[in-house]
């Protein structure tokens, strides 16, 4: 620890390992009260409403046998909650009445998502992570909700572990040694993130223009498009992290990402696409996957490793 510019700043970060992690939203961090409206095969051979939790969704997507979209509106009707609505002020935003609303219930002693802990340590150690989510909210409604998190969830001693890790990476790796004020460096940080809602239109835009994804893309069937739009979000933030380290000569270190989903259809879609795609194109970088599906256990199943580093403790 030491004091630089008259802030407290941990240069002892340059020396750490190089881990970064990309999580799920839904029942991977949070519980969200968000519903999906589907339609369900009810013994008497007729097809009825139905509002499924996204923990519930996970399970049933590919049972095609007993649940499908809403024929009135399809994909767009039953995913209603989980876009932005237009114009809407953020305290409107249904991500942001869910995400208050879960970390409440979180709060008053419900159990959080497998990797809500891993979460809130990452941020502690001013990590750069993404969220990848199958929702369509803007990506700054996401940011938003991280923010929230920050607030509510971290302590006062760990904000300042984290703005003191923060200003470490800053000064190690930005050579930066007049800091901003506490909320400039958290934008900067939080600006480093990446915040992937697959379905949201924009993203959906460069999803489609892409020279590998989008072919492929256009000749995948209805449920394996949210997979392939996740393998879009990582392939774009480990670039992102790529550029980022070589910017900062920083390529020399180990460098490992962690992937946490709790849907095994994403979980395997992702872990396939490692191994046959990005091991090989980021030779250097270790990846970990964490599959979340069973709640019972903190921080997942670990089912795939790419990668011949050995870092402690991931
Ligand atoms: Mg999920």
């Amino acid at each position: 620890m030491e004091i630089i510019d008259g802030r407290k700043v941990n240069t002892e970060v340059a020396k750490r390992d190089f881990k970064y992690y990309i999580f799920d939203w839904d029942d991977n961090i949070l519980h969200m009260p968000t519903r999906i409206y589907l339609e369900k095969l009810s013994r008497d051979g007729v097809w009825r409403s139905v509002a499924v939790s996204t923990s519930t969704y996970a399970l049933v997507r590919t049972d095609t046998a007993h649940y499908r979209m809403p024929q009135n509106g399809g994909r767009a009707a039953a995913f209603r909650d989980f876009q932005d609505a237009p114009d809407a002020c953020s305290d409107d935003l249904a991500f942001i009445r869910d995400t208050k609303s879960a970390l409440n219930r979180i709060a008053s002693g419900e159990s959080p998502g497998p990797s809500f802990e891993t979460l809130r340590k990452t941020l502690r150690e001013g990590r750069i992570f993404a969220i990848v989510t199958a929702r369509g909210h803007a990506a700054e409604t996401i940011r938003e909700a991280v923010r929230l998190f920050i607030d509510r969830v971290l302590t006062q001693e760990e904000r300042d572990e984290m703005l003191t890790n923060l200003r470490g990476y800053r000064y190690c790796f930005d050579k930066v040694d007049k800091f901003g004020t506490d909320e400039e460096e958290l934008d900067y940080f939080l600006s480093m993130c990446r915040y992937h809602a697959v379905t949201n239109p924009d993203f959906h835009e460069r999803l489609v223009g892409d020279s590998d994804f989008g072919v492929r893309f256009a000749e995948a069937s209805a449920d394996e498009r949210p997979e392939l739009a996740k393998e879009f979000a990582i392939r774009d933030f480990v670039e992102h992290l790529f550029r980022t380290l070589q910017r900062t000569n920083a390529l020399g270190h180990q460098v490992a990402v962690g992937f946490s989903d709790d849907d095994a259809g994403n979980v395997s879609a992702v872990s396939d696409y490692i191994r046959s795609e990005l091991a090989r194109r980021f030779g250097g970088f270790k990846f970990v996957v964490y599959d979340t599906s069973d709640p019972s256990l903190t921080n997942g199943r670990k089912v795939t490793v790419a990668g011949q580093l050995k870092l402690p403790g991931f």
